[in-house]
């Protein structure tokens, strides 16, 4: 998505060569004329098929989910993430470590909005090593739904969370995918005509 990848490398920090901060239009003040054109680009590429829930993670995947769910108008659930591991009941709950903070999350979902009937579209902010994403698959895998797909805001495609998902068999797209970065430099794997 050109759109996002020229604010990328106009207001994109780079802080090293892992970690971008986009904290001016997506991750702190967001721009929500963009994130309507994300909500657009994921209903575009996955809409074809039947989405009743688009499915992510507190707190920097609701908008991208939001956007993506009004366009598709169906519901949104974010996973809730505690620090915690009181496990409690009629909920689907995973384990998610955060390599970035270095601490495991129980991130659950209340049985009562995802269940076997439902098919799924996963949306998130950035696929970085895939910790958080495999583990909302996992939990749509446990409520007995159909996964449609992954869809990522950012992926820093030198990690290795794509890699991981698509050896579970998921389908991922993401809009902007970076193949190297450094301070003052950013490298884009080439979208195919978006
Ligand atoms: P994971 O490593 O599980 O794929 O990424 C988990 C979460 O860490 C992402 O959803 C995102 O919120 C955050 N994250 C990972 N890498 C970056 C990064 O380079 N920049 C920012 N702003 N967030 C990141």
């Amino acid at each position: 998505m050109k759109l996002l990848q020229e604010r990328i490398r106009q207001e994109g920090l780079i802080l090293s060569d892992k970690v971008l901060k986009v904290d001016s239009f997506l991750n702190h003040q967001v721009d929500t004329g963009l994130a309507l054109e994300i909500g657009r680009e994921f209903a575009r590429i996955f809409g074809h098929q039947p989405i009743t829930k688009v499915l992510t993670i507190e707190a920097s995947g609701i908008q991208f989910a939001m956007a993506t769910a009004m366009v598709l108008n169906v519901p949104f659930i974010y996973a809730k993430k505690k620090k915690a591991v009181t496990l409690s009941e009629n909920v689907y709950s995973v384990p998610v470590h955060s390599f970035t903070r270095q601490e495991t999350y129980q991130v659950s979902v209340s049985q009562k909005y995802l269940g076997s009937s439902d098919k799924v579209l996963i949306v998130d902010d950035f696929l970085a090593t895939g910790a958080a994403l495999v583990g909302l698959v996992d939990i749509v895998k446990e409520a007995g739904a159909e996964l449609v797909g992954v869809g990522s805001v950012i992926e820093k495609s030198f990690q290795e969370g794509r890699s991981l998902l698509e050896n579970k068999g998921v389908q991922v797209h993401s809009l902007a995918r970076i193949a190297s970065m450094k301070p003052g430099e950013i490298h884009f794997i080439e979208d195919q005509g978006r």
